[in-house]
C-alpha cells in the first residue's frame, strides 16, 4: 500500500520556479524604490512575545481577537508568529535604540506574515508584506514622503487602476469625544448592529466604522464624522497633507469612514485599493501611529508607515515578462569526454554565460531536446569524434547554422556570439 504523502497548511503556498520569478522582479522594484527614498531594510524574528501583539494591536481587533498563532513552548513562554510587522520593528526601534542615534529612522521590510483566516484568493494564513516604518517625524512632509513611496513603487510596477483614499482619525481627543459620538449615534440602533459591532461599541467604538456590513455601512453614512471632531491642529496637519500631495500630483480621495483595523493608528490614515482585484482589493493600508513607541515602554516617538500585500500585487501584475533563460546547454557523448564537459561548464559560468549540460547521460537526441526545453539559444556538441579532433560543434537553435570551433578557442567564440 503506497503512503499518503503529507501535504501543506491550509491557506499556505509553495511558490514554485514558475513564480518565483515574479516575487523576485517584485521584490528587487520594492528595493530600488526604496533605495531612492533611502529606506534601510530592517529584519525582524520570525516569532515574538505574544504580549508584544496584545499590548499594540489591540485586543478588540481581528487579528488579536482570531487571528493569531500563538503557543506557549516548553519553557512556558507565551509566543505568536508575527501576524503584522508594525509592533516588531517598533519594538526593535525601542530595544536597539534606534531614536536616540538618528532623530529619524527609515526602516522597510519585505517579510512574511501569519493569520489565521479563512483563506481564499487574495486571503492566506501564510502572506508576504512590503512596508515602511518611518519614526520620528510628526510633520506632514512625512506623511507625504510615505504616501509617495507607496504610490512610486506602485507606479515602478506599472499597477493601474489603483485609487487612494485619504483620512485622518484626528489625535487623542479627537477620538475621545468622537467615541462618544458616534455611540450616541447608534445606541437607538445597537439591536440591529452584528455581534462584533456590538462588541465593539462596548470595547472600541471607532473600530465599527471598520465594518464590512452594507447596512452598517449604511447607518453610518448619515452618522457624526471623525472630521468634525479634529482639533485645529489635526486640521492643519491634514490639510497640510492634502496640500502637498497636490502639489506632487498624487491624486486621492476623502474617505471619511477610514479607520485602519489596528488600535494604534492616530491622524493620518491610507487605504490603496485595486480595481483589477475582486473582493479582496486592498492592497496596501497605512497611517500615523504617534502613540505607539511610547505604549510599547519607549520614549514618545511619532511615526508614521504602511503595509502592502505581495500576494494581492502579483495578482494585479498586468506586466507579461519572463524569466531569464538558459544561454548554453552542452551537449556531450560518451565516457571521455564527460570530464571535458564539467570543466567547460564550470568556465563559461564563472565567463557569467548561464550554462547547463544533461547530468542523466542521455542520448544526443533527448539532450538537443532539452536544449530546445530549456530554450537555450546555442549548444556545444562534444562527441568522441570532435574530441578526437579537439574540436567542438557549436549550433545556433534558432537558425540552426552550425560551426567547428578548436576547444581552445570556445570561450572566445561564445563571447562573441549575440546572446540575449
Ligand atoms: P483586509 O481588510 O483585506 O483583511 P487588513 O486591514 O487586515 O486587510 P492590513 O493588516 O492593513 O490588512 O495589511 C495590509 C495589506 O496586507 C492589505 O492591504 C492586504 O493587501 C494584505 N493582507 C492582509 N491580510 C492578508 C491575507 N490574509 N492574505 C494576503 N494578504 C493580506
Ligand atoms: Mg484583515
Amino acid at each position: 500500500m503506497s503512503k499518503r504523502p503529507i501535504r501543506s497548511i491550509k491557506g499556505t503556498q509553495d511558490i514554485l520556479p514558475d513564480q518565483s520569478f515574479r516575487w523576485q522582479a517584485l521584490e528587487s522594484i520594492i528595493r530600488d524604490t526604496m533605495d531612492k527614498y533611502n529606506y534601510h531594510e530592517i529584519r525582524t524574528p520570525a516569532f515574538e512575545n505574544t504580549a508584544l501583539f496584545l499590548h499594540s494591536v489591540g485586543e478588540e481587533t481581528d487579528i488579536v481577537s482570531k487571528e493569531m498563532y500563538s503557543w506557549e513552548d516548553q519553557g512556558g513562554e507565551n509566543l505568536t508568529l508575527k501576524p503584522e510587522l508594525t509592533a516588531p520593528v517598533a519594538r526593535s526601534f525601542i530595544q536597539n535604540n534606534l531614536g536616540g542615534l538618528n532623530p529619524i529612522n527609515k526602516l522597510y521590510y519585505i517579510d512574511s506574515l501569519f493569520r489565521r483566516e479563512r483563506p481564499q484568493k487574495g486571503r492566506y494564513r501564510q502572506f508576504h508584506q512590503f512596508g515602511i516604518e518611518a519614526f520620528g517625524s510628526e510633520f506632514p512632509e512625512i506623511d507625504v514622503e510615505v504616501i509617495a513611496l507607496a504610490m512610486s513603487t506602485f507606479k515602478n510596477l506599472e499597477l493601474n487602476g489603483l485609487t487612494l483614499e485619504l483620512n485622518s482619525i484626528g489625535s487623542k481627543d479627537c477620538r475621545d469625544n468622537f467615541r462618544k459620538a458616534i455611540k450616541e449615534y447608534l445606541k437607538p440602533n445597537f439591536d440591529k448592529l452584528s455581534e462584533t459591532s456590538q462588541t465593539r461599541f462596548n470595547k472600541n467604538p471607532l473600530r465599527i466604522l471598520d465594518t464590512k456590513s452594507p447596512d452598517e455601512k449604511r447607518l453610518l453614512k448619515d452618522g457624526p464624522k471623525i472630521s468634525d471632531y479634529w482639533t485645529s491642529d489635526d486640521k492643519n496637519h491634514f490639510n497640510e497633507v492634502c496640500e502637498l500631495l497636490d502639489k506632487i500630483n498624487i491624486k486621492f480621495e476623502l474617505s471619511p469612514n477610514l479607520v485602519r483595523g489596528l488600535d494604534y493608528y492616530t491622524r493620518t490614515t491610507f487605504e490603496v485599493t485595486s480595481n483589477l482585484l475582486g473582493a479582496q482589493n486592498a492592497i496596501c493600508g497605512g497611517g500615523r501611529y504617534d502613540g505607539l513607541v511610547e505604549q510599547l515602554g519607549g520614549k514618545p516617538t511619532p511615526g508614521i508607515g504602511f503595509a502592502a500585500g505581495m500576494e494581492r500585487l502579483l495578482l494585479a501584475d498586468q506586466r507579461n515578462f519572463e524569466p531569464t533563460k538558459s544561454q548554453i546547454y552542452i551537449v556531450g557523448l560518451g565516457d571521455s569526454v564527460r570530464s571535458l564537459i564539467v570543466n567547460l561548464a564550470e568556465e563559461l559560468r564563472k565567463n557569467n554565460f548561464r550554462t547547463n549540460f544533461d547530468v542523466l547521460r542521455r542520448s544526443i537526441k533527448s539532450q538537443m531536446r532539452d536544449a530546445n526545453k530549456l530554450d537555450a539559444q546555442y549548444v556545444i556538441i562534444i562527441g568522441e569524434e570532435e574530441l578526437s579532433k579537439n574540436i567542438a560543434t557549436i549550433k545556433d537553435l534558432s537558425s540552426g547554422d552550425q560551426k567547428e570551433i578548436p576547444f581552445e578557442s570556445i570561450l572566445n567564440h561564445i563571447k562573441s556570439l549575440p546572446l540575449k
